[in-house]
């Protein structure tokens, strides 16, 4: 059927809903692409903005009494703050591509790629491919994206439980006149990669954002710019534990600072977005106080979203499964006790990399592609 009878056969309903499924898609893409810009300049605007304060104002005045607790209080603070950004860059930086030629390749490696390549059907049923199909544990009603930020919904895979016992993901396997065509496969398979043109490993899923299939994909984080997968898990752990100690240390410094010098002065309402704001432009509260209110405000907003992460995370890593899974309640279970698992993801020097910024030696223990310590039931 080509596009123009298509057209004509759809009612003006299914039009409509078609044309408000794309709407929504693209909708989804631009929010994406903004959220990488606004993530990460929320970030910065907060650091910067509230260790200038910290150091320059708040802990001279906190600890003027004591020359060594101002001493200490000044060098915590720089300290972590070196700490949260090495980790950051480093978290940004470091990726997780899947490289066939360093990693390892499955051994239907050639039959499917050429598969891909002449956009054939591939073989499911022929060994690696179907391999360790998954009990699926969710409700029927589940729905989600393994590649769950991929703005692109046209090379994201979909999870289904359609039927019933194994745990599923549709899959691109093509692109036809008719768009692209899906199947699904069990969700602990290789499966290709229109976009790379390869197959790729358990875990390891497409991001149209970072545009690469990312080892141990867990998801795109926008704070770092990144996907956080097989390489950079560490770091954006790293990341997260300074981020909560730093923001924590922020938010018991910074609050009491502004209720002590600058609410006295003016109104309880300068410390309210976007009240302050609007006062400011009027002229009623000056820009630096606007300026402290808002990052100490940042800093609290942080401290809640660092914490709540880094417990969800160190939970995710000594269950030993992805956020995805996890949250689909894919059946993955890790044989290791839990300080391999820990060390499969942090490395064996963890201890230190915790202490010594950007410690990126401590390499996890983990084979990214094969995963033999993991049981797939
Ligand atoms: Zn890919
Ligand atoms: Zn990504």
């Amino acid at each position: 059927m080509n596009a123009l009878s298509a057209d004509l056969s759809m009612s003006l309903r299914e039009k409509l809903s078609q044309h408000w499924q794309k709407k929504q898609a693209n909708m989804v893409a631009n929010n994406m692409k903004l959220f990488n810009v606004w993530a990460p300049t929320f970030l910065h605007v907060v650091f910067l903005g509230a260790i200038p304060w910290g150091m320059l104002e708040v802990i001279p005045e906190e600890y003027k009494d004591s020359w060594t607790a101002l001493l200490a209080a000044e060098l915590f603070t720089a300290f972590g703050f070196i700490q949260v950004m090495v980790n950051w860059i480093l978290l940004w930086q470091v990726d997780s591509t899947y490289e066939p030629a360093v990693h390892g390749t499955e051994p239907l490696t050639s039959q499917l790629r050429a598969a891909v390549r002449k956009n054939q059907d591939v073989n499911w049923s022929n060994g690696a491919a179907e391999a360790n199909s998954l009990t699926y544990k969710g409700g029927a009603s589940q729905s989600h994206y393994a590649d769950d930020s991929s703005p692109d919904p046209l090379f994201s895979n979909r999870m289904s439980s359609t039927d019933g016992e194994t745990y599923q993901v549709y899959v691109a396997t093509g692109i036809t006149e008719d768009g692209v065509e899906r199947r699904a496969v069990p969700y602990w398979s290789w499966v290709p990669c229109l976009v790379c043109q390869k197959p790729r490993p358990p875990r390891c899923h497409h991001c149209t954002l970072c545009k690469r299939c990312v080892l141990k994909r867990d998801h795109h984080c926008f704070f770092g710019r990144n996907c956080v997968g097989f390489n950079n898990q560490r770091f954006f752990i790293y990341f997260l534990a300074w981020s909560a100690v730093l923001t924590g240390w922020g938010s018991y410094l910074l609050p009491p600072y502004v209720f002590r010098h600058v609410l006295p002065h003016y109104s309880y309402w300068d410390f309210v977005w976007p009240v302050n704001v609007v006062r400011t432009v009027f002229g009623y509260f000056p820009l630096a106080y606007l300026h402290l209110a808002s990052v100490s405000l940042g800093t609290m907003i942080l401290l809640v979203f660092s914490t709540f992460m880094l417990a969800a995370h160190i939970n995710l890593v000594l269950r030993g499964v992805t956020s995805f899974e996890f949250d689909a309640k894919v059946k993955v279970a890790d044989t290791r006790p839990f300080a391999s698992r820990l060390r499969s993801v942090l490395g064996e020097n963890w201890g230190l990399s915790l202490l010594l910024p950007g410690f990126a030696w401590s390499e996890p223990l983990d084979d990214p592609v094969y995963w033999p310590y993991l049981k797939v039931s």
